[in-house]
């Protein structure tokens, strides 16, 4: 079978929703055991509820990826076990606004999770794939290269996942490390429904219209969509793939202008 992830080991951030829900769900499809690392707990046993009634072999960790401490300690409990093949930063978290609407306090936050969050788990997992070869994919996203408007410090930390990309696949080509990240442009999840009610209560039905529309083809993304894209890095049927880019995005960074 193509893709197949059989006997695969596979960390996942941000396995509770949206595009890291969809990724462990297929993932575990492909036959990997997959380990997903949450803030909310609650979220995650739903999908390893969901992996396990479809045959699949699913872990949850309650942890957040802005601690260095814990992150080294789960992945190492799970290292222990058996060695990490599948490394998947998709944990993220998004902020509006330009950079006057950016306060010091919103910086850092947007910093903590999808800048030092992603490096956090890299750190972890480095020497242990060193051994024996694996692949990182990170969730960047379209504003990593064209810096989306009215978003400063979210397309500033997805800038700095898109480098952290190739500095890693440059750092371990030699280890047999892959380290690729995927760009999407706007896809339905929780994410995008919680910042349209938070930051434009009233006017929900309108945004997502509007937001539907900034990608050429007419609507958003599907997690799956995006999931099934990161099958495929991770498997060894793009074994000379690393150190780039895949936009996922309906047309939004080329066919917009
Ligand atoms: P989501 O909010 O639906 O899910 C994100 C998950 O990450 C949540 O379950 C949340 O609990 C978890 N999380 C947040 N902070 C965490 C932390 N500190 N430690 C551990 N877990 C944490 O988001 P999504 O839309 O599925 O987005 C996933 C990734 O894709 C993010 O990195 C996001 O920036 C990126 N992305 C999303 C879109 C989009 O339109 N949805 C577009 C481009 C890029």
């Amino acid at each position: 079978m193509k893709f197949s992830l059989k006997n695969k080991i596979a960390v996942i951030t941000g396995g509770g929703s949206g595009i890291g829900k969809a990724i462990s769900k297929t993932l575990a499809e492909q036959g990997a055991q997959v380990h997903i690392l949450e803030l909310n707990v609650d979220n995650a046993e739903l999908t390893k509820k969901e992996i396990s009634d479809s045959g699949g072999v699913a872990f949850v960790y309650q942890c957040d990826v802005t601690d260095q401490t814990h992150v080294k300690t789960v992945i190492t409990s799970i290292q222990e076990k058996k060695a990490i093949d599948i490394l998947i930063n998709n944990a993220g978290i998004a902020h509006v606004g330009n950079v006057e609407k950016t306060t010091e306090d919103d910086l850092d936050r947007i910093y903590r999770v999808n800048v030092k969050g992603v490096y956090n788990c890299i750190f972890s997992v480095i020497p242990f794939m060193k051994k024996k070869g694996g692949v990182i994919i990170n969730m960047a996203s379209v504003a990593s290269t064209v810096g989306v408007s009215d978003r400063f410090a979210y397309s500033m930390s997805k800038g700095a996942v898109l480098t952290m990309t190739y500095s890693i696949a440059k750092d371990y080509v030699t280890e047999g490390i892959r380290c690729n990240c995927i760009s999407p442009a706007r896809v339905h999840t929780p994410f995008v429904d919680g910042f349209i009610k938070n930051n434009y209560p009233g006017e929900e039905e309108q945004m997502f219209e509007k937001l539907s529309k900034t990608q050429p083809i007419g609507r958003m993304g599907l997690p799956e969509e995006v999931a099934n894209l990161a099958l495929y890095l991770c498997s060894d049927e793009a074994s000379f793939i690393t150190g780039t880019d895949f936009p996922i995005d309906g047309g939004f960074i080329k066919l917009n202008g």
